[in-house]
């Protein structure tokens, strides 16, 4: 019997987040995280910048727990994943964002920002009608230099228009998404957390870079994972104080029952740290693979 109380929207970025780089990863922290995914009161959501069929791929290749949802190209598309493992489009998440660029689509973008040497567009399989993906030259542009020209450039088109930037640490490079005001991680966990009827302390989000960022300053219970590098969790509790969304934001630390706190197991401690319903099942040493 699902409990109400215990009900929980586990909202996750993958890369960095629940897919291991460098950091030393326990190697119990998948195993107790897909525990957790089991459980009927848990649906999982990951929320990332990955395309549909790159989250499946990074599911099979590292074993992660199956979701019940997926927020994909850093928020242009939310699919409903089923039981039979069939991903299906969630169509009023395009009417919603769609709104904000005037009917049109990124190729209505493309040419005002061809021209300039401190972008080059990402493969054609990284673009979405409502995501427009670039890398930018990190030796050539500052950060604020390089959102300065886009806004510019994209200015006559009148959309309502959100550029992330952020920073592929494992293959050092810039990215830049330039997508609907709407469509960021944040909003599609609202989103998610109002379609699905759940309620705020039935929430949790966690993720480790630039593009998760737009959550710590919402009501969003949101996690750093412990290996998240030290200038996001230093502009994480930035963005959080600023709003007054301080007690909102958790970092992990590791150290506190719950395993190392990087990735999978910061994860966990985020949830245990937020839900403390759940602190019990997500100890270390009642771990089940
Ligand atoms: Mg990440």
């Amino acid at each position: 019997m699902t409990s109400e109380s215990r009900r929980l929207l586990l909202c996750s970025d993958m890369d960095g987040t629940v897919i291991p780089y460098a950091a030393p990863e326990d190697a119990d922290a998948r195993p107790r995280l897909r525990a957790l995914c089991r459980h009927p009161a848990v649906a999982l959501a990951y929320v990332t910048g990955r395309d549909a069929e790159l989250v499946r791929e990074a599911i099979a290749q590292f074993d992660l727990p199956t979701p019940a949802y997926a927020v994909t190209d850093v928020g242009a598309c939310i699919w409903r994943v089923d039981a039979a493992g069939d991903w299906t489009r969630w169509d009023e998440w395009q009417t919603e964002i769609a709104q904000d660029w005037r009917g049109q689509t990124q190729e209505q973008a493309r040419p005002l920002l061809a021209d300039w040497a401190g972008l080059t567009l990402q493969a054609e399989e990284r673009q979405q009608p409502y995501k427009l993906s670039y890398y930018w030259d990190m030796d050539q542009c500052a950060p604020d230099d390089v959102l300065t020209e886009v806004q510019t450039r994209l200015q006559p088109l009148g959309w309502n228009t959100e550029l992330t930037l952020s920073i592929d640490a494992h293959q050092r490079v810039g990215l830049l998404d330039v997508l609907p005001r709407r469509a960021t991680k944040r909003h599609a966990v609202e989103f998610l957390q109002a379609q699905l009827n759940y309620t705020p302390d039935q929430v949790v989000f966690a993720g480790d870079s630039g593009n998760d960022l737009s959550v710590m300053e919402s009501h969003v219970h949101s996690v750093l994972v412990a290996n998240t590098p030290p200038e996001v969790k230093a502009e994480g509790r930035r963005l959080a104080a600023d709003t007054g969304q301080a007690d909102t934001l958790y970092i992990a630390t590791g150290g506190v029952g719950y395993g190392n706190g990087n990735y999978a197991a910061g994860v966990l401690e985020g949830v245990a740290h937020f839900c403390p319903r759940w602190a019990d099942d997500l100890r270390q040493t009642t771990a089940s693979a």
